[in-house]
């Protein structure tokens, strides 16, 4: 279980900052939930509560569709952030 130290404290990060919604154009808020791939990250990782998953996921669907997010991001260029292959 050694992984898992990284996600020892569960909580729900949008309750603890009372955020009521979660805006696609709100990158910093969809971060929270997205792993350093782009991917969604399941709420038994990120201990988000039921609401805000469902509401983050949607948002970061919506994100993609208006490219603010990748879909994939390249094996190679994991590090590298997403804007800067766009250009
Ligand atoms: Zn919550």
């Amino acid at each position: 279980m050694a992984e898992r130290r990284k996600y020892s404290k569960k909580y729900c990060k949008y309750c603890e900052a009372k955020v009521e919604m979660i805006d696609y154009k709100d990158l910093s808020l969809l971060k929270q939930t997205l792993s350093e791939r782009y991917k969604i990250m399941p709420k038994r990782l990120t201990g988000n509560c039921k609401k805000h998953q469902e509401m983050a996921e949607k948002a970061i669907k919506r994100a993609r569709q208006a490219a603010f997010i990748p879909y994939i991001v390249d094996r190679k260029n994991v590090a590298v952030t997403p804007f800067e292959l766009l250009k």
